[in-house]
């Protein structure tokens, strides 16, 4: 063998890459590794021709307006490295949103960095303050790429549960979860998977806690605009949280322009310039042509806004009456595109195993809520489904018509 076919010799410490695995559970105890639940349902889904409720990207374009201003960007030449801050007319653009939507003042210059999506800004934020010896706290369920980047950066990653029936924080657990080594609290509202919209109490323990333990509040804010009725609040906004909070949020979801990955995160100053100390090089900069467009959509008059979500509520609504008719319990989402379900009246104890038999079963892709879990999460949703209804009326239709025929075919 010469050296050259040598794999290296394996340590017994992980590699920051197992890390990351392990920590969106990627990796099983065996060692293998595997792909992300959304890339894999995904793949179900085409292989058998299903409606795909699993990944959350809608399968219908967002404003012409912004479409055309992206394409009349690339015609016009905008075709070069962007400023690694993000362009200026989007910089303002986002602190003129912040001030409008929620009375906030950002300093477009020093308090705002745009990002390659809101993943970005979560990595960048997380590895910029954490490290090995260091806390990062998230609710529970969690979006994969909290568990990913926690695990790349070397701290520990602790949980606090967001349980039936409404999924808000639990005060007490919270209170637990926290301690001296807490160097973030990832806080996600409106939440991905459950569908929960924080309420101002639980986002005003987090800010007391986060201040009796010094720790700084990353607010995964995507789904915003995207609530039906229950009053959202930034955390931002509360007495005590403007000092320690970077608030990221993306235009994939509100745009419908998931492919476009444009993200964006705002502070304080000082630690605004810490995140984009990382940020610059894992990026450096992103898409140009697509900076502007997205400057155009945040400037929409607010019935833009309104009408999104309105539209939304009406397939929320669609799906959630295919849902109870096929059997399911159904938690009612507050916000995101998602419906979280229990499979338990069905006679489902496993929804994991159900997830990837769905798609040849009815031909309906979906998420199991324990891939969003460690150990002891998996275990209290190990009967619980995820599913989208960012899609067409239609398509929606369609899902509940083959839901319909589940409980036969199980
Ligand atoms: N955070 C949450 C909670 C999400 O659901 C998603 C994915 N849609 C993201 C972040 C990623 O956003 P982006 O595509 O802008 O990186
Ligand atoms: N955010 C989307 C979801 O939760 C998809 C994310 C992804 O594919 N990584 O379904």
């Amino acid at each position: 063998m010469t050296t050259h076919d040598r794999t290296p010799a394996a340590t017994t410490r992980d590699a920051p890459w197992q890390r990351a695995a392990r920590g969106a559970n990627l990796l099983g105890d065996d060692g293998r590794l595997g792909i992300t639940i959304f890339e894999e349902v995904t793949a179900l889904a085409q292989q058998h021709s299903a409606i795909n409720l699993g990944q959350g990207f809608p399968d219908e374009d967002g404003p012409r307006e912004i479409l055309d201003a992206a394409r009349a960007a690339i015609a016009d030449g905008a075709n070069q490295y962007a400023p690694g801050q993000g362009l200026a007319v989007l910089r303002h653009a986002i602190a003129a949103h912040q001030e409008r939507f929620y009375g906030l003042t950002v300093d477009p210059q020093t308090e705002v960095i745009v990002s390659t999506g809101a993943t970005e800004s979560i990595a960048a934020a997380i590895l910029a303050f954490a490290g090995p010896g260091d806390e990062v706290l998230t609710f529970e369920p969690f979006y994969d790429s909290y568990g990913a980047v926690i695990g790349l950066s070397g701290a520990t990653h602790t949980t606090a549960p967001l349980r039936a029936p409404d999924f808000q924080p639990d005060a007490a657990s919270l209170e637990a979860a926290f301690s001296e080594r807490t160097r973030i609290v990832v806080v996600n509202n409106p939440h991905n998977p459950t569908g929960s919209v924080f309420s101002r109490d639980a986002l005003e323990l987090i800010v007391r806690l986060a201040e009796r333990y010094n720790a700084i509040i990353v607010t995964d804010e995507v789904y915003e605009h995207l609530t039906f009725g229950a009053e959202y609040v930034p955390i931002a906004s509360l007495p005590g949280a403007a000092g320690r909070t970077l608030s990221i949020s993306s235009a994939g979801k509100t745009f419908s322009v998931t492919g476009w990955k444009i993200g964006w995160l705002s502070g304080p100053a000082e630690l605004v310039a810490q995140v984009r100390t990382a940020k610059t090089f894992l990026t450096y900069t992103s898409g140009t042509p697509f900076q502007g467009a997205v400057a155009q959509g945040l400037a929409l008059p607010d019935e833009f806004f309104t009408q999104v979500a309105g539209t939304l509520r009406k397939k929320r609504d669609l799906l959630g009456e295919g849902l109870r008719a096929a059997g399911f319990d159904v938690v009612e989402p507050q916000g995101t595109f998602f419906t979280m379900v229990d499979a338990a009246p069905l006679g489902i104890e496993d929804a994991t195993d159900l997830a990837r038999r769905l798609p040849a079963l009815i031909g309906v892709a979906a998420i199991p809520v324990a891939m969003f879990c460690h150990a002891e999460g998996a275990e209290h949703t190990r009967s619980m489904l995820r599913f989208a209804f960012c899609k067409k009326f239609d398509v929606i239709e369609e899902g509940a018509q083959r839901l319909a025929t589940l409980r036969d075919r199980l």
